[in-house]
């Protein structure tokens, strides 16, 4: 569908660039060459608007081209910037046109020339930018710039005011030669954009260019003051206007022609900023998440750590409290534990808490939950256990740890455990409460002589 659209636009585009010469075969073949709109003062206001916005449009394109450095802004100031100084001279000798025809009319194709020189230079360097500060920014280059333009028309006044300057070959050649450059750069750039440079302005440019060939054309077929000769003017004017467009609309947006992009690009550009953007925060989500999880884990046994297992047993108080589900809290500490660092080493020891760890994890059922809470002590969460159901776990895991002594290398440690239990809610209603009544059942463990359940 997109693609048949922009087949539709491509030939509205062509249409648009020649739309000129139906205007201008229009007015050749029913307005008599003859009949003339010679109205100086009309001439002069209208030259003299067109040198206003020529003045103001050349330091728009100053400014874009200070800021982006491409040689092609460069070259499009510096043709602006020449047109409106020679052209200025064809509206300050309107009344000199009876007298000094060749004086009035010169400037004309001589403007056309040089901007059609500058803009051909412009597309034909496109590739190399940005240029440097220096030149872009300092007044040097374009004071020495002004001087030429100036010398220029020096020249167009001599030249008209001698013998060859009324030849109508001059100005023919001249305009002819406008025409040519003007074609010229229009076949490179169709060729740039059909090779993939994408800036709609260029597209626009190209239109305007299209347009100022067919009023070079339209002066040719022209006599000064007759309807196609204004004709002529008119579509030179429209042109104009179009690059001021799109030397606008490049200031408003990059201050760059070549990086201005189309509705289809961005669009592009914008779903492939969404997609990466979307991509790094599930990223950043997974890493959030594996933290979450490293700061609730001891590192040494796997299990969860203080901090994880007061998330969770606050978790089932809240259930608690809401559904009136019921939960167990065991306080398990190893007997003796100091000697094992004490007579086989503290890595010994270390692997002790491993193992433990380990096998009361394997004895526990499925939605029970372990964590180490301190050094050598656990606390084990039975969630749906009553203070019976609780004990017969607690006095299954004594019993399983005593049964089975643990094999470190070549020792063999006969570890007991001493366990304290409590009933949340049927003993005690907050968590600490809870907590520390099965801390003091774990002591009274202690002090009935170990490797018992309290
Ligand atoms: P009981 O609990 O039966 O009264 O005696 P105990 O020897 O276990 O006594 P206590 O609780 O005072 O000692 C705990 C010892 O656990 C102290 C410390 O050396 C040891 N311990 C604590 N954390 C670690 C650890 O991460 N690795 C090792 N290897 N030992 C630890
Ligand atoms: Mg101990
Ligand atoms: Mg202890």
């Amino acid at each position: 569908m997109r693609k048949r659209v922009s087949g539709y636009i491509h030939i509205l585009q062509v249409l648009f660039a020649v739309a000129p010469v139906f205007m201008i075969v229009y007015v050749q073949r029913h307005i008599p060459a003859d009949l003339l709109f010679d109205h100086h003062l009309f001439h002069i206001v209208a030259i003299a608007i067109s040198i206003l916005a020529g003045l103001a449009v050349t330091a728009v394109a100053w400014r874009c081209y200070a800021h982006s450095g491409e040689p092609f802004q460069r070259w499009l100031t510096l043709g602006l910037l020449g047109f409106t100084l020679i052209y200025a001279f064809h509206g300050v000798f309107t009344p000199w046109a009876e007298e000094r025809l060749a004086l009035f009319v010169l400037y004309g194709p001589v403007s056309r020339l040089v901007m059609a020189a500058c803009l051909l230079l412009g597309v034909v360097g496109r590739g190399t930018g940005p240029e440097p500060l220096l030149r872009r920014q300092g007044k040097g280059y374009w004071l020495g710039a002004v001087g030429i333009f100036l010398i220029i028309d020096a020249v167009v006044a001599v030249v008209a005011l001698s013998p060859v300057g009324s030849s109508v070959v001059l100005r023919l050649g001249l305009e002819l030669s406008a025409l040519v450059l003007l074609m010229a750069s229009l076949v490179t750039l169709v060729t740039l954009v059909a090779r993939g440079v994408r800036s709609p302005l260029l597209v626009t440019h190209g239109i305007a260019l299209a347009w100022f060939a067919q009023s070079c054309l339209a002066f040719m077929l022209a006599s000064p003051w007759n309807h196609l000769w204004w004709l002529a003017h008119l579509i030179f004017a429209a042109g104009f206007l179009l690059v001021s467009y799109a030397i606008g609309q490049a200031y408003l947006t990059t201050r760059s022609f070549l990086e201005v992009y189309s509705y289809a690009d961005l669009i592009e550009q914008v779903s492939a900023e969404k997609a990466r953007a979307e991509q790094a925060l599930a990223k950043l989500q997974q890493i959030n998440e594996d933290l979450n999880q490293e700061v609730a884990t001891d590192p040494l046994t796997g299990v969860a750590n203080r901090r994880g297992f007061m998330d969770r047993a606050r978790h089932l108080q809240e259930l608690r409290e809401q559904a009136g589900s019921t939960f167990s809290i065991l306080i398990v500490d190893l007997d003796y534990f100091k000697q094992i660092n004490d007579r086989y080493g503290h890595l010994a020891g270390d692997a002790a808490l491993q193992l433990f760890a380990k096998k009361a994890s394997a004895a526990l059922r499925p939605g029970d939950f372990i964590g180490r809470i301190g050094g050598e002590e656990f606390a084990i969460l039975l969630p749906g256990s009553n203070l019976a159901n609780a004990r017969a776990v607690a006095e299954r895991l004594r019993h399983e740890i005593q049964a089975q002594p643990f094999a470190l290398n070549d020792v063999t440690l006969n570890l007991t455990i001493s366990v304290g239990c409590v009933e949340a809610g049927a003993e005690a209603h907050t968590l600490q409460e809870c907590l520390d009544i099965a801390d003091q059942r774990m002591y009274e463990a202690k002090r009935k002589g170990r490797n018992r359940v309290e």
